[in-house]
């Protein structure tokens, strides 16, 4: 379970969140929705301990990372991220990237090649091991990105807009993948997106925040058929 209660964040003078509460059950696909600029990738960052919220708390299982005087660094979480910008390193081949994560939390050598060949197979690319990332599609790149957020087995998945860098035919496909997986694995998963079709067809849950705030949480079927407000119902496509 991820608990996310009142947070809000500030640069400066600028409040970017403001009481952000939500709570994502085990296994859940959940989704912040919003314009660009709304605080998803912020609230992410949060979730991640990449940035460090101005207030409220975050807590995931039984551990809590952020509250009053309390910040555990991303290293002491064990989430898994894949950004927008899934920079694989260019020098190193497929099993070397996903090796760089074990190798970062000390994880014996003889366990590597086992969790490294596991990851990839989940996204299908176990055989590609030794190919260096320019000789790999967009989309293969985007799996191996996915692999390696995989391959510790993290207990939450953190994905901030990870299919933006595809064309339209590769996302639809990546698409079915991602949820297929997500289904396979049953893996809690934070997906940020701003785009209301893939949020549609992905999620558990959709979340639609708007100017730093949160306006509606809902089953997509709930968003579609009764936005709370004329800006959701106008962002996930209804006009009424
Ligand atoms: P997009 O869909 O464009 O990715 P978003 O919903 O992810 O948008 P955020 O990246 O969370 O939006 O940004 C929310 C606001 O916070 C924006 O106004 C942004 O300029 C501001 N912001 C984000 N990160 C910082 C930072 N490190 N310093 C100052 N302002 C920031
Ligand atoms: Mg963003």
């Amino acid at each position: 379970e991820v608990k996310v209660s009142n947070l809000s964040k500030q640069f400066g003078s600028n409040s970017v969140l403001r009481d952000v509460t939500f709570t994502i059950a085990e296994g859940e696909f959940f989704t912040l929705l919003g314009p660009s600029g709304c605080g998803k990738s912020t609230t992410l960052a949060c979730i991640a301990g990449l940035e460090r919220p101005t207030g409220g708390s975050i807590t995931i299982g039984e551990s809590t990372f952020a509250d009053e005087g309390r910040f555990v660094p991303p290293e002491g979480r064990n989430l898994g991220m894949v950004f927008q910008s899934y920079a694989l390193w260019p020098h190193m081949t497929v099993a070397q990237n996903l090796a760089m994560p074990l190798k970062i939390r000390k994880i014996d050598k003889r366990r590597q090649g086992p969790l490294i060949h596991d990851a990839l197979d989940k996204v299908g690319l176990a055989e590609l091991k030794e190919r260096y990332p320019h000789q790999l599609s967009g989309g293969q790149q985007q799996r191996v990105a996915l692999a390696r957020a995989l391959v510790y087995s993290p207990s939450v998945l953190l994905l901030d807009e990870p299919l933006s860098n595809l064309d339209a035919q590769l996302r639809e496909q990546a698409r079915a993948w991602l949820k297929r997986l997500q289904e396979e694995l049953g893996i809690t998963t934070v997906y940020v997106t701003h785009d209301q079709v893939e949020a549609l067809a992905l999620s558990d849950r959709i979340a639609v925040m708007s100017r730093g705030e949160m306006v509606q949480i809902g089953t997509p079927k709930e968003i579609y058929a009764t936005p709370a407000t004329a800006e959701v119902a106008a962002f996930v496509g209804r006009s009424n």
